[in-house]
């Protein structure tokens, strides 16, 4: 599971997170949905430790990520621990973040050969069946510009599983493509979650979040307002801020 707890997060004097708290269990789907600005994406970047809380602190199977305890206080990791504890996370952006110089196959091979988790030909292997997972297994030696924004979500995604994470945490993985291409990514992302991966998914896509969500959390001005099975949270919102949101969505 993951643990996140009364998560405080300030830019300056603007305080974007005011205390978050929810649980990402193990073998479930957890979808984030709030306005813009709400502090969505900050939360998956405090989730890896792309950004520091100021107060609170997140677990991942327990363990604390980004610090540790000493004396009583929190105290940062060092770099190669933060590293190794990120290498447990996959993250999927808005804007696929593939290295453009890199082929596919290399995109999707790189991180356990940089991290000497696993050697060239084996990583390329491993590599080979994520793409095949994806439904991309011919275009490996393809480059990202060549590929279609749902391709190269797709890559994205591949290159996420790479190192075999124990959550993958997904930042509005659809909001970037065109119309038609949505639904290959929802289907990889589908397949996933039938499989038992762990996903924290921030997106709009309500049909997909209640088809797909064991747990719908909504964010609105960097607190939890309402958080719950999808057919109570979607259908039978409690909060009005909540029921403003889907309206407008819908
Ligand atoms: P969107 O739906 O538009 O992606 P979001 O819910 O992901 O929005 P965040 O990106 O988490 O929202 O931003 C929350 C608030 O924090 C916004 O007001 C944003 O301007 C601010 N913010 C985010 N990142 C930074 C930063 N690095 N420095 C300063 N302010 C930031
Ligand atoms: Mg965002």
């Amino acid at each position: 599971a993951v643990e996140i707890h009364e998560v405080q997060k300030w830019y300056g004097a603007q305080q974007v997170l005011k205390g978050v708290s929810l649980t990402v269990r193990r073998g479930e789907v957890t979808v984030v949905l709030g306005p813009s600005g709400s502090g969505k994406s900050t939360l998956l970047r405090v989730v890896n430790h792309l950004e520091k809380p100021e107060a609170g602190h997140v677990r991942l199977a327990g363990e604390l990520i980004g610090v540790r305890r000493h004396k009583g206080r929190l105290k940062e990791l060092s770099e190669r621990a933060i590293l190794a504890q990120r290498g447990r996370i996959g993250f999927v952006f808005q804007n696929f973040n593939l290295f453009p110089h890199l082929t596919v196959l290399d995109n999707v091979a790189a991180a356990p050969v940089a991290t000497g988790r696993l050697g060239k030909e084996e990583a390329k292997e491993v590599a080979r069946g994520l793409l095949a997972r994806v439904g991309l297994g011919d275009r490996a030696g393809a480059y990202p510009r060549q590929l279609s924004g749902g391709q190269q979500q797709r890559v994205a995604i591949a290159r996420a599983l790479a190192l075999r994470p124990e959550v993958v945490l997904f930042d509005e993985p659809t909001s970037a493509l065109d119309p038609e291409l949505v639904g290959e990514v929802l289907d990889v992302i589908r397949d996933l979650a039938t499989s038992g991966t762990t996903l924290l998914v921030v997106t709009h896509e309500i049909g997909f979040a209640r088809e797909v969500a064991d747990h719908v959390v909504f964010l609105d001005e960097g607190r939890v307002v309402e958080q719950g099975p999808p057919a109570q949270v979607l259908d039978h919102p409690s909060h009005p801020r909540t029921r403003d949101f889907l309206r407008r969505v819908l």
